[in-house]
């Protein structure tokens, strides 16, 4: 079967790599992977990193498990706990009950009093914590080296892969490129934002909103954390480079015109939360932003949406952690294989569950930050 995908992420590189590899050192299918500009040079290149399977849903806890199992079978996955917090009562409760809900699906998590997360971690800031919860099954991963060594995976097993490429689709199966058209058995869009545009232009609508997410690198700080979503006050951090990784300020975008450059603003505003919740006063080195998807259910689209052509976008903001898990996943059901993950992800993620019209703001909530 020879098979084009459209986008040099990690979730096309993962379908890109599994497809070349083939399944039980079968031979694989003929792979040619098609990115527009360079490797990991959408949200992939962005993304802060962090890397979980504290999920209480539990087709999402066994996605993540899977690719936290594949991450650390590489090597690309540095261990670090993921604490989440609350501060204020009416937070509080949902840390408790997902706690509790992911404890029930065998997930490694624990709820902590705040005075105990002070204890392990004196440089967080505890006063006014209503509510911690802790996983010990979570790490961190380098972004670039995830597309770095995604890619030359793919490639080592056959993959060609065309950068500085934009493609459009001539048809369901057929890519056209500046050098003309080139017909596939099967073509796989994990293009991020552009995957809407460009199944459209094969007759498909995909229920796909984007929107605009930003980070920042402090300087170094000299600490001990963990990674952390505050659920309170909607940030997170992880640990980067010496310094943190600062991550929150998202809103709605239009996808062509989504500016990677951040916000003064959010750098601003970051720097006075991280400042609040910890002991630290570093300033940022860098910022930037980055475009994510979005589905109406929060669930991605991962499957055929028309003979012979695959869509694998909608991740809200999980797509790196998730990517080696789906992106085997869809590599398994194009060749017809059975999954490996028992979870009805077949169902759970079909692309056309969804009209392909709905209208829904990106963020659920659209008063809310991400
Ligand atoms: C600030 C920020 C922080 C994040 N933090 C995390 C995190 O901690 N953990 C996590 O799991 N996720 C995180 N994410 C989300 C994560 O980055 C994405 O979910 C994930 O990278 C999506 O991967 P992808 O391969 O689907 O898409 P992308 O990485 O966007 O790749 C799509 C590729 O398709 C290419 N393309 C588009 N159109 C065409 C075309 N016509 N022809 C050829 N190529 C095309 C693009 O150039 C791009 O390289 C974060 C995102 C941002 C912005």
């Amino acid at each position: 079967m020879r098979v084009a995908v459209v986008g040099g992420g990690c979730v096309g590189l993962v379908v890109a790599g599994d497809l070349a590899a083939g399944r039980c050192g079968a031979d694989g299918e003929s792979v040619t992977l098609y990115e527009r500009d360079e490797l990991g040079s959408g949200a992939t290149g962005r993304a802060a990193g962090i890397c979980y399977d504290a999920f209480a849903d539990p087709t999402d806890a066994a996605v993540a498990a899977r690719a936290l199992d594949r991450y650390r079978e590489w090597g690309l996955l540095s261990p670090r706990p993921y604490v989440w917090v609350a501060r204020d009562d009416d937070d509080a409760p949902a840390v408790r009950d997902q706690a509790a809900e992911m404890r029930a699906l065998g997930r490694p998590v624990e709820t902590v009093a705040p005075d105990t997360l002070g204890e392990r971690y004196p440089a967080i800031a505890t006063d006014g914590l209503t509510a911690c919860a802790v996983t010990e099954a979570a790490g961190t991963v380098g972004p670039d080296a995830v597309v770095a060594q995604l890619a030359d995976r793919a490639q080592r097993a056959g993959a060609t892969i065309e950068t500085g490429t934009p493609v459009s689709l001539a048809g369901p199966t057929a890519v056209e490129t500046t050098a003309g058209v080139e017909s596939y058995d099967a073509v796989v869009v994990a293009a991020g934002p552009a995957t809407a545009s460009l199944v459209g232009e094969a007759g498909v609508s995909l229920a796909l909103e984007s929107y605009r997410a930003q980070a920042l690198v402090t300087d170094p700080v000299a600490a001990e954390l963990p990674s952390l979503y505050d659920a309170s006050r909607e940030f997170y951090w992880r640990p980067r480079e010496g310094g943190l990784l600062v991550g929150d300020g998202a809103h709605a975008v239009d996808p062509r015109t989504c500016d990677t450059t951040a916000d003064q603003s959010f750098v601003d505003s970051a720097l006075t939360r991280l400042r609040a919740a910890t002991t630290l006063d570093p300033d940022s080195s860098r910022a930037w932003a980055g475009c994510c998807t979005a589905t109406p259910d929060r669930d991605p689209l991962v499957g055929p949406v028309a003979d012979g052509l695959w869509v694998a976008a909608g991740w809200q903001g999980h797509g790196l952690m998730r990517a080696p898990a789906v992106g085997e996943f869809l590599a398994d059901r194009l060749r017809g294989d059975d999954s490996r993950i028992d979870a009805p992800l077949s169902e759970q993620f079909d692309p056309m569950r969804f009209d392909g019209d709905e209208q829904f703001h990106p963020l659920g909530d659209p008063t809310a930050d991400w």
